[in-house]
């Protein structure tokens, strides 16, 4: 058995910071275009200890653990409306006939 020493695949989140070239904006603003930002692989993100740019198959990566944790958490929002299935049987509820029937006076 081979003992491999490459580096391991690291998933792990690495800190990020908006990129002071674009101010996270991944592109800068051009004569008559708009430039990808060169300062950070036009991703708006630099490596927050360094300031630099992350190679690109590194900031996949990283964005992709970002916005899973932005879509989980767009999901726990959602789970704080009260519209379980129980509230939603006592809306139809209220929108039945009776509700209908009140003419006001
Ligand atoms: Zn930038």
């Amino acid at each position: 058995m081979k003992k491999s020493h490459g580096p391991a695949f690291r998933a792990a989140q690495l800190d990020l910071a908006k990129c002071p070239a674009c101010r996270g904006r991944a592109v800068i603003k051009g004569v008559f275009h708009e430039l990808a930002c060169v300062q950070c692989n036009a991703s708006g993100w630099v490596t927050a200890e360094t300031g630099e740019a992350l190679p690109l198959e590194v900031l996949v990566t990283q964005l992709s653990i970002r916005l899973q944790a932005a879509e989980q958490q767009i999901a726990q929002h959602n789970c704080f409306k009260p519209a379980g299935a129980e509230a939603q049987y006592n809306g139809n509820n209220r929108r039945g006939p009776g509700a209908t029937n009140f003419t006001g006076d």
